[in-house]
């Protein structure tokens, strides 16, 4: 039987609600932008409570409305949404107008990417691709911003997994 991801919707697995009063709009979609969680591996934590941290350091730590993320993959392919696709995310500074977030949950320089995790990253990448209309061009990961200073995310691994799906 084919497995078939879904998106787990946000309210199954976040512990506060989200006022979303002062949000900003999304926008008109330019981009999807690859992260990782850059979180240990080895932590034995569930999905939901390893959910619950991140939005907890992003809503109380950082100060935002919401998780950064608009949907978060778990190592063996659980789609999580995240923040609501309606407005603007925080993960990729300067850049965040028309640009949808997806992390991977883990260590992507350290971990590699499970079957379950790319049918899942496939999955909704050309959901999403397909939704606004945007091209293979205008999927990216983190480091692609970042010129100066481009730092590691979203994990050699994964970036690896992005430069191969790019040349198909
Ligand atoms: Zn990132």
């Amino acid at each position: 039987m084919e497995h078939k991801p879904k998106v787990i919707e946000a309210s199954v697995w976040k512990e506060i609600l989200i006022d979303t009063g002062k949000m900003e709009k999304l926008g008109s979609v330019k981009f999807i932008t690859l992260h990782h969680t850059n979180s240990n591996p080895l932590h034995p934590y569930s999905d939901k409570v390893r959910l619950n941290k991140i939005l907890d350091f992003h809503t109380k730590a950082r100060g935002w409305n919401d998780i950064g993320y608009h949907f978060l993959i778990s190592p063996g392919g659980k789609i999580y949404e995240g923040r609501n696709i309606a407005f603007q995310g925080a993960h990729v500074e300067g850049y965040n107008q028309g640009n949808i977030g997806i992390a991977v949950i883990g260590d992507y320089n350290v971990e590699k990417v499970s079957q379950g995790l790319n049918d899942a990253l496939r999955y909704l990448v050309e959901k999403l691709m397909k939704r606004f209309g945007l091209s293979i061009e205008d999927l990216k990961g983190h480091r692609d911003f970042k010129e100066i200073h481009p730092g590691t995310c979203p994990g050699d691994f994964i970036y690896q997994w992005l430069r191969e799906y790019n040349n198909e």
